[in-house]
Order: C-alpha cells, then structure tokens, then sequence
C-alpha cells in the first residue's frame, strides 16, 4: 500500500525533502557542526583569504539539475565555512563589525523556518517587532507611541530619516510633486566627521549631497555647535531651507560623540529636525553609566542604529527609531489595492511595517533581536559594551606605551586609531594592516586622521578579553618592528 505514495525523484512533486528522516539527521549534523565552529572560534585564524579552488567552487553554470543536501552542506563546511569575514573572532577588530551570538544564529533557523513576511498583515511577527520598537523607545527616552522600524542597517536607517524630516518640512504632497515645488534649496548639518551614508541619503532623496553641510568638530571630535550656528544663519541669508541635523553617537572614525543635548536645543529653536545616527553608539545606553554620555539622544525626533554591532545580532539588523508615528507613516504609506487592510482576519493587524519604509516583503529581523535581547538581558549586553571602552582605553595605553606606536586620536569610545611614530608613514602603517590581516593573527583596518593614513582597531566583540587586546598590539609592533629591519636592510 505503502509504495503506490512513494514519490518519483525530482518530478511533479514539491520541493521538500523526499525522506524527512534522512533530512532530520543531516540538519543535526550541520548543526552540530556550526555550534563546534562557533565554540572554536579562537582556535583559528581570524580571517583567511578563500583560495582560488574554492572560488572556483562559486564558478559553475547554473545547476539545472540538483546535487542534493549532503553534497551540498559538505561543500558550506569546507568551501564557505572556513572563509566567513572573520568578526567573530575576539581579535577582530576591523571597521565596526558585531561579533553574533549562539542565541542569535538560533533565532535564524527558526525565521528560517517559519518563512514570515513582516512586510505587513496579522502575525506574530508584526507583534514581536513592536515590542522591539517599544523596548527601544524604553532604552532612549521615546513616548510609548513612537514607531519603529527593522531596515538592512543603520545606511537604510538614516536615508528613511532624512527622507521622513524632509517630508515634514516640505509637505508630504513632495512625494507627488518633487521638490522643485518646495521652492527652496533644502540643507542638512552635521559634523565633518559624520558616517559617508548621511550625504548617500541626501543623493537618494534627490536633494543632493553639496546641500549637506559638514560643519568642523572640536578637539574630542564632537560637532563644533557655534559653527553650525554661523553657518545655519549663512544659509538662512542665503534662502535656504535648512530642515534636518544629524548627530552622531559614536563616529565611525574615532567613536566621538556629537554634544546631543545642545544639538537638540538648537535643532528646536531652528525647527529642524534633529536625527541621531547610533549606528554605533545608541545601544550605549544598555549600560547606566555610558548613558549619561548620550544625554539628549530622547530629545531626539529620530534614532538610526544598529543591532549587529554592538547588539551582536547576527547581520542584518538595523532599526529606526521616530518619534512622530503620524509623520513616519506619511513619508512612506501607499494606497495599493492589493495591500488594502480589514478589520478582521489575516489583512488586519493595524500599522504594516510597509507603510514606514520602502521594503514591502521584509524578513523576520525582530525574532533575533528579540531573542537576543531576552536570553541575555540588556544590562549583560551594556557591561560587555561597556567591557570593550575599557578595553580600548588599555589599548591606548599600551600604544602610547610602545616605542614605534603613537595614538592619532583621542578615545572616547571604544575606538582606538594610531599609527608608527611620526607623520607620512601612511604607506607603512598600510603595510601593517595588511600583513596582520594575511597572518590570521589579529585583524585592524585604516583609516584616515587629519590626512593621515593610521591603524584603527574598533573593539566591538563580547569574546575580546584583555589578553586578546595585549596580543593585537604585539602582534602590530611585532610587525613594525620587522618592517623597520626589512627597510635598514634595503637602504
Ligand atoms: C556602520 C555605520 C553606519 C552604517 O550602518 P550599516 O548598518 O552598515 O548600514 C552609519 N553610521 C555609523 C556611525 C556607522 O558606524
């Protein structure tokens, strides 16, 4: 009786497993793979480049006919899995990269197998994101009834603000209009040391980014508050219409934090709207002391920031975060039929995440962020964040310590930036960077201070210890110093 249900291999049948058990235990395996990996982490090079017969692997036509499971996950653990970027690793301190979590990837699998569209209609997934969005609101200082929104990253975040402040200050008819209507130059304000996405936001929304002035920041870095008055009256003079000011918490370059209290006071006298980007720095406020530093982010009108930074969510998980629901949902909501809501069933609900950005299909990001937030509590996050600024403060010692090494910057936050002694060693402290990146050993990046190429190491990993933090500045000066015999040999 049994066979007349056998299933034909590969014809007219659905896509999932033939043999459910066979299925059962390869997913066991692959899971117990991944969590060894994860547990091992340390025991391997931070990162490695993938050789060229794995990239070939990436090479093949199109797979008209299917290999199967087993073949295939033998292929993620040797082709994919040794290769990954490398930020999970505690010394890893590249750009500004989350380190993940156990919870987390586990959180991915059951998205995975849930397959929710949190694009809209009434589900759990719309309910959990809200209570993302109302913890949030909690954390900063925002009124119960803010909105919230998950976006790809803190990019997509801050583009959404700067699209919703120019909705408000022009009308939201400038989504039919365009903005020629609005008869003004419209300008934006924020420090000269403000992340590349906020002029990328201003080009989207097609005012343009010379219309985005970068006004000088003070010695710590923060935005200089009586330029930015000299320049708004110039451009108020001029007939401009000055309408957004982004602050930031925790700047991609050296983590310094915009004075948020003055900014918020300043961008209500001038009525603008004030935007804080806490790509880095917003989840600070998990910790009662770091808290303190981003007074004035809850007088904010919009936060932008990032779960898989400091959150460790596993990538992608950006928020934004809006004040005004009314003026959220107006810069985004269209009237499409077929998206028409009810009352009752599935097509009910009340707000759809749709309406309060540009994404209608949209993954489940809340569960990881909520599952993250829930095993471990935000105070167990906070203290780790607050763990890597000590760290980067040990770091800055050592460096200023070693005699090849001088800091470049100041460090507020957990971002250390330094280089070899001396100025116009860009080239070599380049050569420092790639030569520890390509020995697997410890991973910094670069970039630029005061037209200076340096070393940046950006602490953002709840694995990174002290000695993990002692080894990285070894490593670095190990490479120096075998730089600088290299280079007496060859004069
Ligand atoms: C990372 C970062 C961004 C961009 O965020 P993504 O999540 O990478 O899109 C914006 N601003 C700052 C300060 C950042 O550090």
């Amino acid at each position: 009786m049994q066979a007349v249900f056998r299933r034909a291999p590969n014809r007219d049948i659905d896509l999932d497993p033939e043999n459910w058990d066979e299925f059962r235990a390869e997913a066991h395996a692959l899971l117990d793979l991944v969590i060894s990996d994860l547990q091992s982490v340390r025991q391997r090079p931070v990162w490695q480049p993938a050789p060229q017969y794995v990239r070939s692997a990436f090479a093949k036509p199109l797979p008209r006919k299917g290999r199967g499971l087993a073949t295939v996950v033998d292929e993620i653990a040797k082709n994919v899995i040794p290769y990954a970027t490398g930020n999970r690793h505690p010394r890893f301190m590249g750009w500004v990269h989350g380190a993940g979590t156990a919870y987390g990837m586990l959180a991915e699998m059951v998205s995975g197998a849930l397959n929710v569209n949190c694009g809209g209609r009434d589900h759990i997934g719309l309910v959990a994101e809200r209570q993302i969005t109302r913890w949030m609101a909690e954390a900063l200082g925002y009124p119960d009834d803010a909105s919230g929104i998950f976006v790809t990253g803190s990019s997509m975040a801050n583009f959404s603000a700067v699209v919703v402040a120019k909705c408000r200050a022009v009308g939201h008819s400038t989504r039919f209009d365009g903005l020629l209507k609005a008869g003004h130059v419209l300008t934006a304000y924020a420090s000269e040391e403000v992340h590349g996405c906020i002029a990328q936001a201003m080009e989207l929304a097609g005012i343009g980014s010379s219309n985005l002035r970068l006004i000088r920041t003070t010695r710590g870095g923060g935005l200089d508050v009586a330029r930015l008055e000299q320049t708004l009256e110039a451009d108020r003079a001029r007939g401009c219409r000055p309408f957004i000011l982004v602050g930031t918490a925790g700047t991609v370059n050296t983590g310094a934090i915009d004075p948020l209290a003055e900014l918020a006071a300043l961008a209500k006298r001038e009525h603008l709207w004030f935007h804080v980007d806490g790509a880095i720095g917003a989840l600070a406020a998990f910790d009662a002391d770091l808290r303190l530093r981003l007074a004035g982010i809850e007088a904010s009108d919009s936060v932008a920031l990032d779960f898989h930074k400091w959150g460790h969510v596993p990538y992608d998980a950006g928020f934004l975060l809006v004040r005004d629901a009314v003026a959220h949902k107006q810069a985004f909501a269209q009237p499409a039929a077929y998206l028409r809501r009810a009352e009752r069933g599935l097509a009910g609900g009340g707000d759809w995440p749709c309406d309060f950005g540009p994404d209608l299909s949209r993954g489940f990001r809340a569960l990881k962020t909520w599952v993250t937030l829930s095993v471990l509590g935000t105070e167990r996050i906070g203290a780790s964040i607050s763990r890597n600024c000590r760290q980067a403060r040990i770091m800055a010692a050592l460096v200023q310590d070693n005699p090849m090494f001088e800091l470049k910057a100041p460090v507020p936050l957990n971002i250390v930036c330094f280089g070899l002694r001396g100025r116009g060693r860009d080239a070599l402290n380049r050569e420092i960077v790639v030569r520890a990146q390509l020995s697997g050993e410890c991973v910094p990046s670069l970039t630029d201070i005061d037209g200076e190429t340096v070393i940046r190491c950006a602490i953002v990993n709840h694995r990174t210890t002290r000695r993990d933090v002692e080894a990285v500045v070894a490593s670095l000066s190990h490479i120096a110093n075998q730089l600088a015999a290299e280079m007496a040999t060859f004069v």
